[in-house]
């Protein structure tokens, strides 16, 4: 096991409904020693990549992107999350919904930050159903830039948004891949990588 699925294992709490909680140091409570390791490793992960910079989406991908760029030394930019917002031609702006929280989302980012032919790194905390990701990568696409690599903390395998994501071509790099888990027992599977 790795030192994120470690700590998954020993403070991660799995919740009815396909929910498994970090709360206590990912995405509420934030152990920094941590988000530190875990970008030492996208690095390692995407050695030889050069990206301008890193987008991400508010709030729980915000605190890891953070660190994440201090180990490629590039600029964090978050997607905003907004109810609906006038299409007034200066932001970028795409669907997502939410798995957590059941409800539909916009996302925008303004046009002044990522710019056409940039190198772009997404990050985030979850990946499930891929639906957050999908709205990332059609911002980026629509600024003509590209997206270079993706890392994630933790990948739940076992709905489809990795593999959705991967049989698009894209070059996906989840620390932590939970094939299978019970609220029941609370035994959580990880993915062999
Ligand atoms: P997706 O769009 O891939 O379905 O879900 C990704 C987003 O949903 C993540 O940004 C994360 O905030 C949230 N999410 C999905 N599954 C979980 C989960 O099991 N636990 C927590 N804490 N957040 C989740």
């Amino acid at each position: 096991m790795n030192f994120l699925e470690e700590r998954i294992q020993k403070d991660g709490i799995v919740k009815e409904g396909n929910v498994l909680k970090v709360d206590s140091f990912l995405n509420h409570q934030m152990d920094i020693t941590l988000f530190e390791k875990m970008g030492e490793e996208f690095k390692r992960r995407f050695a030889g990549k050069k990206f301008d910079k890193i987008l991400t989406i508010e709030a729980s991908g915000i605190g890891i992107a953070c660190i994440v760029a201090r180990h490629f030394g590039v600029p964090v930019v978050f997607a905003k999350k907004t109810k609906s917002v006038n299409i007034d031609g200066e932001m970028y702006i795409a669907e997502v919904e939410s798995f957590t929280h059941k409800c539909r989302n916009q996302v925008i980012v303004s046009k002044k930050f990522i710019s056409e032919g940039e190198h772009i790194l997404i990050i985030d905390d979850f990946l499930a159903n891929g639906c957050a990701l999908q709205g990332l990568i059609s911002i980026v696409k629509e600024a003509g830039a590209s997206v270079d690599g993706i890392g994630i903390a933790i990948e739940k395998g076992f709905q489809v948004g990795g593999r959705m994501i991967r049989n698009l071509g894209y070059h996906l790099e989840s620390l932590a891949i939970v094939d299978a888990m019970d609220a029941e027992t609370g035994s959580i599977t990880f993915r062999e990588q």
